[in-house]
């Protein structure tokens, strides 16, 4: 019978109990560790896409663009689409509500600031 057993978290080796239950973790935190990663909620493949695509500026741009030109040439007219285009009315109206304020992005797509009033100087 084996005198050593690894742990289930690190890979540590650790002794085995002679007696009782063998263990399966080197540590408390280490149980801790694999209690939380057993319990913790399954990412699906969406909520992944989500995440790799919000998480760059490019990528959100392309996907952005993209939208709008299936949406322009008419190939989200179906009714599973209903939903697509109420999320990008979403995303204008947040636009239009402050964002672009604060990205001094013009509505018109300029990146440009505007230009500054020259009459108060
Ligand atoms: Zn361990």
């Amino acid at each position: 019978m084996a005198t050593r057993a690894t742990c289930d978290n690190c890979g540590r080796e650790m002794a085995i109990n002679a007696t009782g239950r063998p263990r399966r973790w080197c540590s408390d935190a280490c149980r801790s560790k694999a209690n939380r990663r057993a319990t913790a909620p399954v990412e699906t493949d969406s909520e992944s896409a989500i995440r790799v695509v919000l998480g760059s500026a490019d990528t959100t741009r392309q996907l952005l663009k993209e939208l709008a030109s299936r949406i322009a040439s008419g190939d989200c007219a179906g009714r599973e689409y209903n939903g697509v285009i109420a999320a990008a009315m979403g995303v204008y109206r947040a636009i239009v509500d402050g964002a672009a304020t604060a990205n001094s992005v013009n509505i018109g797509g300029s990146a440009k600031p505007p230009p500054e009033d020259r009459r108060r100087r």
